[in-house]
């Protein structure tokens, strides 16, 4: 019987040293079953923390909120997956500059593809110092079919939220929203270094009704469908 363990027991040893970091966390991210509606992208981590702002990292930002829109959709039965569920990216190992961050944002894409998703939402967080007011802003390309309802129905969810600043929803030609053929959106969910938003930001009772907010906005374009 050894003889035949063996083999099969150094094959799994190979297969787990030949994992990367990303490789690894990608396994547990495709919720079990159902067809993926929703692939939430907190935006930066790992090397890249994204903009800081009074100690704040936006990466860790992006991330909580991330966390409780993937509960807020779940709640409304709306299958979810994540395209980080911990503070990594997925720019090639050692390298930096532009050509990692376009290596990480290819992968974010690719994640989209393999789990034939069908919306993508990053979300971000700002610093400005010439923003007079704060408020979220959603992004999207107006070149994909659907984009700008689904732009609109989460930005109008967002307007009634207590306090916040009525910005409208923009296209633009990121290239997370250009380079997919799905409706994706950028969420910029606020100014870290505005008052009234950083409070929104940072706290947990705020970060999820922000995350209700945009569960609402997805919901209601998807009952409109
Ligand atoms: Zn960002």
């Amino acid at each position: 019987m050894r003889r035949f363990f063996y083999p099969f027991f150094l094959l799994i040893l190979f297969t787990a040293a030949s994992l990367s970091l990303a490789e690894r966390q990608e396994k547990t991210l495709a919720p079990p079953g159902a067809p993926v509606i929703v692939l939430v992208d907190p935006g930066h981590g790992g090397y890249d923390p994204g903009v800081l702002s009074g100690g704040l990292r936006e990466a860790d930002i992006t991330l909580a909120v991330g966390q409780h829109l993937q509960a807020a959709l779940e709640k409304r039965g709306i299958s979810v997956a994540m395209t980080r569920e911990s503070d990594v990216d997925y720019a090639p190992s050692g390298s930096r500059g532009l050509d990692s961050k376009r290596a990480d944002l290819r992968r974010r894409l690719e994640i989209a593809d393999e789990l034939q998703a069908q919306m993508f939402i990053s979300l971000h967080a700002n610093v400005s110092t010439l923003a007079t007011r704060g408020g979220a802003e959603v992004f999207y390309s107006d070149e994909t079919p659907g984009a700008k309802e689904l732009a609109e129905s989460v930005q109008t969810a967002l307007h009634k939220l207590p306090g916040m600043s009525k910005r409208d929803a923009k296209a633009a030609k990121y290239y997370l929203l250009r380079s997919q053929p799905i409706p994706a959106l950028i969420i910029e969910c606020g100014y870290l270094n505005i008052a009234d938003d950083r409070h929104r930001l940072t706290s947990g009772d705020s970060q999820r009704a922000l995350a209700e907010a945009i569960a609402d906005g997805v919901s209601s374009h998807l009952q409109k469908q």
